[in-house]
């Protein structure tokens, strides 16, 4: 249950762009065309989101409920203002996460590569899938981030949220191809406008 880390991309039209797991999670309200969407909001649309996540769902686990992700979604919603902020978490918060990942854990795997030992972690996550993948990786977020890089896209009329990977820090747009794009014609546009006044 790990992501590859891309700087922004769509999936079948959803976004993931967040860096993180928990953070795509929170972008999964969008709003695309002046209309707010819940990509989560039912089985179906949680199924093919949770599909382009890249998370693996056992056909004997427990089920997630919609209620309880829009739960845990407006939880972490509230953490990513707070860390980004640098304010503690709500003792709420880290119990329920706590709650959520207390039967999951790692162990590690010898491997090879090269002739030489690798030491693997692998985790076995236990409860409703993505809820539990959502948790661990917000778990592991919270061992090493910098709330400087924590950001919301500079289209106000945006609703996505990141977390720059950047080796400079210095990404805008949930995506250059959607925000980025319109800022950039928006500048054409003025600089015309203005050239011919
Ligand atoms: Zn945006």
């Amino acid at each position: 249950m790990s992501q590859e880390r891309i700087a922004g991309e769509f999936r079948e039209g959803m976004p993931f762009l967040g860096g993180h797991l928990w953070i795509d999670f929170l972008n999964t309200t969008p709003v695309i065309k002046g209309m707010a969407l819940d990509l989560i909001g039912d089985r179906e649309s949680l199924g093919r989101w949770a599909k382009q996540a890249n998370l693996t769902i056992p056909a004997a686990a427990e089920a997630d409920t919609i209620e309880d992700l829009r739960s845990l979604r407006a939880e972490l919603e509230a953490a990513f203002g707070q860390l980004a902020a640098g304010l503690p978490l709500p003792r709420r918060t880290l119990e329920d996460i706590n709650r959520r990942i207390a039967r999951s854990g790692t162990r590690l795997h010898v491997a090879e590569q090269g002739g030489l030992p690798v030491i693997e972690e692998r985790a076995t996550l236990v409860g409703p899938p993505v809820a539990t993948a959502v948790a661990w990786d917000f778990a592991h977020f919270l061992k090493a981030f910098d709330r400087e890089r924590m950001r919301h896209c500079d289209n106000p009329a945006c609703t996505m949220q990141f977390y720059d990977v950047g080796k400079n820090n210095r990404r805008r747009w949930c995506s250059m191809s959607v925000c980025g794009n319109r800022d950039k014609i928006a500048q054409y546009r003025a600089r015309k406008a203005s050239a011919r006044a």
